[in-house]
């Protein structure tokens, strides 16, 4: 195959740090008030990439006072000057997406593919989209006002992407921000902060304060945040929405999913095939809206599941800098034995488990292969529980109205994915599908331009579009008594 793709570029950016990094706060690295730092590695291959700061209550401090101390003069640039910087933000991205790139795959694992022509691109697109909200900004919304500075817990699924999720209609609309990278996957932000600033994005506009979960109980926990925007498991998310109870800060969660992905008796089947790989094989399955659990027309299920494992055996499992492999490392031991406790339990309620021979797995690093699931009870832990990993669960349906009830049979509701070649038939289901996104005939679409966020335990506020700008202003309506208006 290809060569493996130059891990040069990054490898020459982690030595000039010393591998070693502080927090990036009001526009300069800060070590860690507790001198604690903590490991990040490679999880295709166990090597350690780099040291990375411990945040705690005292770090935090100083990044919210930095934001607070900035953001004045942020909203008061104006729309136009701002929409300058975003532009600027996602040309900075554009000219380092190489770099960008293989740094995201060293310490996720997945895949270069994925990162050079998915989600680098999309970070830069996400920058253009809100450069253009920046602008309508006095237009628009001439009664809202910014919220102020806003705290921002990403997850490790798709770091950078996640980041601009967060940081572009937060600080498009006059907002300064504390973000909070997860623990697995903390470098691509500490590298957007940098050449943030090296782009000329004013100091304290954006910090960055490295860490775990406790560092980010203590960005909820700051009286000086005005809103927390998480993106994360539906637990901690329901922490978080008890302990910003009454505490006056605004709230959005983007949680987790089980989405059903509906393959009707007249589909494109060859194309419904391709859909599912993207569905659940799309970065190791570890993405919030995952197509994972497969619903299939009854009269069609076996000839569909044979045209899917067919086309399973053909999936390449490896190491993220390969540029030939379907599917990378999953992040961390924790998250690998995470998957395989969850199959083995669906093994113990008499599910039936299938993995491709054809497909061999790597001799060393954290890897699980692609995995198809029959014989699934609708009320099983494998039909009810996120498994976030490259398992895919199947049941079958009669009925579309079977179809509704069993996709809608679920604590969550994200996304869903319709497969019918009948439009009016997939026109039908859709609007009857309890969830925050529907495809029709695709998955995994993103724009920037199109609210995507959930229902129910799936969290509630929504990332894009004008309803995500609305997510970051406050209005500021005020009347006057008509006399007091007389001249
Ligand atoms: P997680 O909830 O463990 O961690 C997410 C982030 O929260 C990390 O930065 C972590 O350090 C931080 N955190 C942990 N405990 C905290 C606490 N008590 N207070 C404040 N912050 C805390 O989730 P994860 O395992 O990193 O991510 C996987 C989950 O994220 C999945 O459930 C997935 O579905 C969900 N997700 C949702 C979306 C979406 O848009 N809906 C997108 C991506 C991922």
């Amino acid at each position: 195959g290809p060569a493996p793709e130059d891990d040069q570029p990054a490898r020459a950016w982690l030595a000039e740090h010393g591998a070693s990094f502080g927090h990036f706060i009001g526009g300069a690295w800060c070590a860690p008030s507790s001198g604690e730092r903590f490991e990040t590695r490679a999880p295709a291959s166990g090597d350690v990439l780099a040291h990375v700061a411990q945040g705690d209550a005292a770090d935090v401090a100083a990044a919210v006072a930095a934001a607070r101390a900035a953001q004045p003069g942020w909203f008061a640039l104006g729309g136009a000057a701002r929409a300058r910087h975003l532009y600027a933000l996602a040309r900075m991205v554009q000219r380092h997406s190489r770099l960008f790139a293989v740094l995201e795959a060293l310490d996720n694992g997945k895949p270069i593919r994925e990162t050079r022509d998915i989600d680098i691109p999309l970070v830069a697109r996400h920058f253009l989209h809100h450069a253009g909200w920046a602008q309508l900004q006095e237009s628009e919304f001439a009664d809202w006002s910014p919220l102020g500075v806003i705290g921002q817990i990403v997850p490790w699924n798709f770091p950078l992407l996640m980041l601009a999720w967060k940081i572009a209609p937060a600080i498009a609309l006059g907002n300064c921000v504390v973000l909070k990278p997860a623990e697995y996957t903390p470098l691509t932000a500490l590298l957007f902060a940098e050449l943030a600033h090296r782009a000329g994005l004013p100091d304290g506009v954006l910090n960055v304060v490295t860490g775990d979960g406790r560092t980010g109980a203590a960005l909820v926990d700051h009286p000086g945040v005005d809103k927390i925007a998480f993106t994360g498991s539906t637990e901690v998310g329901r922490h978080i929405r008890k302990v910003t109870a009454g505490s006056g800060k605004s709230l959005t969660l983007e949680l987790g999913g089980k989405s059903p992905f509906i393959v009707f008796d007249d589909a494109d089947l060859d194309g419904a095939v391709e859909g599912v790989v993207d569905a659940i094989w799309f970065n190791q399955g570890q993405v919030c809206c995952a197509g994972s659990r497969l619903l299939v027309q009854e009269g069609i299920e076996a000839r569909f599941i044979a045209k899917l494992k067919q086309r399973m055996a053909t999936l390449r499992v490896g190491a993220s800098l390969d540029k030939g492999i379907d599917i990378g490392a999953i992040v961390d031991p924790v998250q690998l034995a995470r998957i395989e406790a969850l199959v083995e339990a669906g093994r113990n309620e008499g599910c039936s488990i299938w993995q491709a021979r054809e497909v061999a797995l790597p001799n060393a690093g954290c890897f699980y292969p692609p995995t198809l699931i029959t014989d699934v009870a609708p009320a099983s832990t494998l039909a009810q529980e996120e498994i976030f990993g490259p398992v895919l669960v199947t049941m079958s349906f009669r009925t579309p109205d079977e179809a509704v009830a069993l996709a809608n049979n679920s604590r969550y509701g994200l996304a869903a994915s319709v497969w019918s070649e009948t439009i009016g038939r997939a026109l039908d289901i859709a609007p009857q599908l309890a969830c925050g996104v529907v495809w029709v005939n695709a998955t995994n679409l993103f724009d920037a331009g199109v609210g995507f966020g959930g229902y129910r335990e799936s969290g509630y506020g929504r990332e894009g579009g004008r309803e995500g700008v609305y997510e970051y202003l406050k209005p500021h309506g005020w009347t006057m008594p008509l006399r007091a208006a007389r001249v």
